[in-house]
């Protein structure tokens, strides 16, 4: 008989204590600890090398240079969020709700990566025949990708070490299960397990590896959380209004985490949107805008965009005024509307206030706390502000409007799309192609919309 250790660990960050606890010290969560036992044998590891004793080190000018060291995966917003493409051997794991588009953006990689590459699909959550529907529902061939149905990780090890592929996408690894663990798949022990063991076979065969990993609000699954310390990159996908779905990256050991990968979700899969300049903006027929909408611009790694701030605000029923805000934080929203209610006497302490982003993408770039008063104030006062105006500017808690950064790069960008105007803080006029009025006070940025 082995000997069974226990121990409790946490299933939202995998923190691990030799005792049951209420809250997590690691991430705050309450009652997310269960048991997990390990054998005394998987302790042990069969997979463990022995240290070679042969080990020297050598000159860094006499590392071998990598030249080919990324391959394009096929979809350039993908490309764009991992840094310039897939890095050989490396790991991935995408996380996201379920039904967000996960299984569709990899089985379009697969494809797109086949014609020169041996890719294998491992499924656990779908059969085979539903993946092939899928494949064939997005027009893609179907011979080129290998597909494994399977979630016993000794028989995908096996497959792997094998067939050598230089891609292996496994979906997802809440499915995986090992015969060593005695927990059951989905735990954390089996997580943190199956994503040890696939990555180690496939740094070995120099395949790069993408994990699928759902997130559920619930929490009713062990979250991707635990592993992203285990892996090279970690990608999360957002969803946008209609149809949009933005990828973002939350580690990336290859590239910067600050892009971010705009899709859109058609018969065809997703369709990387290559320009997205103008994609966060309502399309509107006739010039006239209505109240409660302002516009500034976003800098997203490489790229800025214009983003369109919309506010309602109507008399609380409750006698004291809500904030409805999921794009930005409702923190941020209360601490801009006291900012107007003390320094612009625009009174909202009795009003519910609703702040939304046209395209549903999350904002949380300080330089568009003037566009969300903007937008409160011209909803507020039923008054529609004038259009194509950039709204760009920090606020202070004294009701300054503060400088941002970059102001420059994002008024050049606001002018190549026709916006005319800005309503801004310190910008030299002579140095930019919109007219500009610079306000010291928030105060007088709705002043001079007044007139
Ligand atoms: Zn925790």
């Amino acid at each position: 008989m082995s000997r069974v250790e226990v121990r409790f660990v946490c299933e939202e960050c995998g923190y691990a204590s030799p005792k049951w606890l209420g809250k997590c010290p690691g991430c705050g969560s309450w009652n997310s600890f269960v048991e997990e036992r390990i054998n005394e044998e998987q302790r042990k590891g069969k997979r463990i090398d022995k240290p070679s004793l042969q080990a020297s080190s050598i000159p860094l000018s006499k590392v071998p240079y990598e030249s080919d060291f990324r391959f394009e995966s096929g979809l350039s917003e993908l490309d764009r969020v991992l840094g310039g493409g897939i890095v050989k051997a490396s790991s991935i794991l995408v996380g996201g709700e379920p039904g967000i588009g996960k299984s569709t953006l990899l089985i379009q990689v697969a494809h797109n990566c086949s014609a020169d590459r041996k890719v294998l699909y491992v499924s656990g959550e779908e059969s085979a025949g539903q993946v092939r529907q899928r494949a064939e529902r997005l027009g893609l061939v179907l011979d080129r990708i290998n597909i494994l149905t399977e979630t016993n990780l000794e028989v995908i090890l096996d497959v792997i070490e094998k067939e050598k592929p230089q891609i292996v996408i496994v979906d997802s690894l809440q499915t995986l299960s090992s015969a060593e663990i005695s927990s059951h798949a989905g735990s954390v022990s089996q997580i943190r397990y199956g994503c040890m063991e696939i990555s180690g076979v496939c740094k070995e065969v120099g395949a790069a590896v993408f994990y699928v990993a759902h997130v559920t609000k619930e929490g009713t699954i062990a979250g991707p959380k635990i592993i992203e310390h285990m892996v090279d990159t970690v990608l999360y996908f957002e969803q946008g209004a209609m149809g949009v779905r933005l990828v973002r990256s939350a580690k990336n050991r290859f590239g910067s985490v600050d892009e971010i990968g705009i899709f859109q979700m058609s018969d065809k899969g997703l369709d990387p949107v290559s320009d997205p300049s103008m994609f966060f903006v309502s399309e509107r027929q006739d010039e006239q805008i209505p109240p409660g909408i302002a516009f500034s611009a976003v800098i997203e790694g490489s790229r800025t965009f214009i983003v369109e701030i919309q506010a309602l605000v109507v008399d609380s029923k409750a006698g004291y005024g809500r904030i409805y805000s999921e794009k930005v934080e409702s923190s941020r929203i209360s601490r801009i509307a006291a900012i107007m209610e003390r320094h612009a006497n625009v009174r909202m302490t009795d009003k519910d206030i609703y702040v939304n982003v046209a395209g549903g993408v999350k904002v949380d770039d300080v330089c568009i706390d003037l566009a969300i008063a903007e937008a409160l104030w011209s909803a507020y006062a039923n008054v529609s502000l004038p259009d194509k105006m950039l709204c760009l500017g920090e606020l202070s808690l004294a009701g300054e409007v503060r400088p941002v950064s970059f102001a420059g790069k994002r008024l050049k960008a606001a002018s190549d799309m026709g916006f005319k105007r800005a309503v801004t803080s310190r910008v030299n006029e002579a140095e930019v192609s919109l007219q500009v009025k610079n306000c010291h006070m928030i105060g007088d940025a709705f002043g001079v919309l007044e007139r």
